[in-house]
């Protein structure tokens, strides 16, 4: 057997970036997070061929503090989490400190960060994990970050990527359930210079809906709102005659997240019961809320799984908040019940 050594981080960051950053969406997914943690109120995000020559995003939140710059780049840095116990009552959508090193490693990547607005920013460039220019630049508060030319250095990725419409429908999903989540951010997608999404950041959520799926769609919704001890539920739901062929249209942000969670789609395929024909579903937009130390987002590098610590309470909240508007749907009083 060859002797043991630890990895230089370059290639570590390379190791990484094979689970963070699957394919281009992946990329979008972290830094649009990342813009969302900051604060920011608008974010747009640029694209050009499916994200592989470039990904953009660009924010008026936070900014980072010059001399952090290069440490933000740095596997394991975060300004998130400091302890242990931290990471039990995660409030930020990042903390996991692997995102812009695990970019960084795989692309050629310029971040331009000011922390306010009197046009002093700085420029930290990156190729492949190496460091080629760090300098003074001039931009608003904010942070702007490029990424070109994604798996340029890593061909056997660079291989498994699909046609352009492929990357970019993962993008354009992505995006559009971040802005399904934060109706209080003004988000713009543009694909090649073409604008694919805009929300106001209004905070109706309603018209987050219609951006994203048209007017007549967001007219067939039905407010949902409920709470117990331990969870707040708001969003809207279809009515009936409103459906899906598959899953696709259930978007679930909890505490701020785009997550992925069959417990909660089952238990909302419930609420409707013999509502829905057979095979097909509703389509759904709701936000979960609780305190942090109720949910273990740490289950995948991705954090699109999280874990409910009372599970069997939320999924019954959901089923008799969802059930008990679609039950008002037929006990809505006709002219002639008003006297
Ligand atoms: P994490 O989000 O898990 O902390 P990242 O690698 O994504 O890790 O980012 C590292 C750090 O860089 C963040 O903790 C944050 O301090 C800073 N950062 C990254 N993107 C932004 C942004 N758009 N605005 C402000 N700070 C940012
Ligand atoms: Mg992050």
């Amino acid at each position: 057997m060859a002797r043991i050594k630890v990895l230089d981080e370059q290639l570590a960051n390379q190791i990484a970036a094979g689970e963070v950053v699957e394919r281009p969406s992946s990329v979008v997914k972290e830094l649009v997070e990342n813009a969302v943690d900051a604060g920011a109120t608008v974010i747009d995000v640029m694209i050009e061929e499916g994200g592989l020559s470039l990904i953009r995003v660009s924010d008026n939140g936070s900014g980072i503090e010059g001399d952090d710059l290069p440490a933000a780049f740095q596997r394991h840095a975060t300004s998130k989490i400091y302890t242990g116990s931290d990471l039990f009552r995660i409030a930020s959508l990042g903390f996991r400190g692997e995102a812009l090193p695990s970019i960084a490693a795989v692309s050629r990547m310029t971040c331009i960060s000011a922390t306010d607005g009197s046009g002093l920013a700085r420029r930290l460039v990156i190729e492949g994990g190496t460091t080629t220019a760090f300098e003074a630049a001039n931009a608003p508060q904010g942070t702007d970050m490029s990424v070109r030319d994604l798996f340029y250095n890593t061909p056997a990725r660079l291989k498994y990527m699909k046609s352009i419409q492929t990357e970019l429908g993962h993008i354009s999903d992505y995006v559009n359930r971040i802005a399904l989540g934060h109706p209080g951010i003004a988000i713009t997608l543009k694909h090649n210079g073409s604008v694919l999404l805009r929300t106001l950041g209004t905070g109706d959520r309603l018209q987050v809906i219609a951006a994203v799926y048209g007017t007549s769609t967001a007219k067939a919704m039905l407010p949902v709102a409920a709470s117990d001890a331990d969870y707040e539920l708001s969003g809207y739901i279809s009515k009936p005659e409103l459906t899906r062929a598959n899953r696709g249209s259930i978007t679930v942000i909890v505490n701020g997240r785009y997550i992925r969670s069959h417990a909660v789609n089952q238990s909302l395929i419930h609420a409707y019961h013999t509502l829905l024909p057979i095979n097909r579903f509703p389509l759904v937009v709701v936000e979960l809320g609780m305190h942090p130390g109720l949910l273990d987002v740490n289950v995948h590098p991705s954090k699109m799984e999280v874990r409910f610590s009372k599970e069997a309470e939320l999924r019954s909240l959901i089923e008799r908040s969802v059930k008990s508007v679609l039950d008002g749907l037929r006990h809505i009083p006709g002219p002639d019940s008003i006297s």
